[in-house]
């Protein structure tokens, strides 16, 4: 039997090999048009990565999140984009804890195989932004159905996904006992949903990212579509974002490791005056810097996942690792363009692409100020700011 260790190593060979197959090329053609790398999700389906985390009786592979975190880095790190199908990984502990029974036996064996995508999440809305309890969307309860209306922005993979978490109020926010209460989470099936109240637009964004606005006009979804205990929704998405938070500073970590290793190579072989670029301290450091801030970052993020995996719930760890991971990552990013100089812009190279793609992590899925409050606040006992 294989130990831990090299389980891991394990995974980490197979992704790369898998990555192979999806060069820079691939990448930059679906980025010029704006394609869904459906491709490179159905090998990674096909491969069993997208349901590491779902338990083997349900057809998953029953793993932890740090091997979750490891397939997640190891696709960035290749340079390929994970963003793709990442929120299978990190809205699947959701499913995973607060569903039903018969919600967990229909859905998660086809999700394991393939046959439905659970990519999109449904949280963030045009006039509520990060204070997700002012949320308008509306979920009314009539007869056997709920009865949803409102609207969601930046739904990525809406177009791509066959299921949605969605998160909605259903019961005013000046009736609940508690801020918190009042929210629920519904998982969507999005094909009926398209023919009755349900549609997408597609938001053209800096990067490729498939985000859309989704709109609900008297959407009717039955009551079995609700997740755990109606008005706990918002408890359920907090459990869950500590993983997500987690898997996408593993992303960054990724991230970060392709633009030290690009900006290293690219260093060592580019001659001007004569010598390599890289000779030159002025280039060195901040490659030199960017590692270490790296690797800090890197331990902060699978000493989270492994805090995660021993059964708590690690806000502070989750909250950490998210923002040093995707500083690391922004500030590799920029290292690498400023090392290639003019050649950082030529979409050839990628550099540029992954330069834009990485720049959502201190914004998305929680912006770096959001993160700094919680630790402000909630960790360090300072006064409530909001
Ligand atoms: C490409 C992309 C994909 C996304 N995918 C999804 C998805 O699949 N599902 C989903 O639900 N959402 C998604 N999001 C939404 C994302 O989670 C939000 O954009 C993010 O949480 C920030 O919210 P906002 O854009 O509304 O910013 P706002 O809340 O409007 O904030 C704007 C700025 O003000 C700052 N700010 C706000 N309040 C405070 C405060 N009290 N103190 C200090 N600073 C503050 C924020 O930090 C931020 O920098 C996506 C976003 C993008 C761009």
């Amino acid at each position: 039997m294989q130990s831990e260790d090299e389980q891991l190593a394990e995974i980490r060979r197979t992704v790369r090999a898998l990555c192979e197959d999806f060069p820079g090329e691939y990448w930059r053609t679906k980025d010029a048009a704006r394609q869904y790398p459906s491709e490179f999700v159905d090998a990674l389906t096909k491969a069993g990565f997208l349901a590491a985390l779902i338990p083997d009786e349900f057809g998953g592979s029953g793993l932890n999140l740090d091997a979750a975190c490891v397939i997640m880095e190891e696709i960035q790190a290749s340079g390929c984009n994970g963003s793709s199908a990442h929120a299978q990984m990190y809205i699947m502990n959701t499913l995973l804890r607060y569903g039903s029974d018969a919600q967990k036996n229909e859905y998660l064996p086809k999700i394991a195989s393939g046959e439905l995508r659970l990519q999109a999440f449904g949280v963030s809305e045009p006039t509520s932004g990060t204070d997700t309890l002012s949320l308008k969307t509306r979920a009314v309860r009539d007869g056997g159905d709920y009865i949803i209306s409102g609207q969601k922005v930046w739904t990525s993979r809406a177009e791509h996904s066959d299921l949605m978490l969605l998160l909605a109020r259903t019961t005013p926010r000046d009736q609940v006992a508690k801020k918190t209460d009042g929210l629920s989470m519904f998982l969507v099936d999005m094909h009926e949903a398209l023919k009755s109240g349900m549609s997408i637009k597609p938001i053209r964004t800096m990067m490729n990212h498939s985000s859309c606005e989704v709109f609900f006009d008297d959407l009717r979804i039955p009551t079995t579509a609700l997740v755990g205990e109606e008005g706990k929704g918002f408890r359920y998405i907090l459990s869950g974002m500590n993983a997500e938070r987690i898997l996408i500073g593993a992303e960054c970590i990724g991230d970060a490791k392709w633009f030290i290793e690009k900006a290293t190579a690219y260093a060592s072989d580019r001659n001007v005056f004569a010598r390599p670029i890289g000779q030159n301290q002025g280039i060195q450091f901040p490659i030199a810097r960017c590692y270490a801030q790296m690797c800090a970052a890197e331990l902060m993020v699978y000493h989270a996942a492994q805090v995660y995996d021993e059964g708590g719930n690690p806000g502070e760890e989750a909250n950490m690792a998210k923002l040093l991971a995707s500083e690391a990552s922004w500030a590799a990013a920029d290292m690498c363009v400023q090392t290639f100089g003019g050649f950082g812009f030529a979409e050839e190279y990628d550099v540029e692409r992954k330069f834009r793609e990485a720049r959502l992590y201190t914004v998305a899925p929680i912006s770096t100020n959001l993160i700094l409050s919680y630790l402000a606040e909630h960790v360090l006992g300072l006064p409530r700011s909001y």
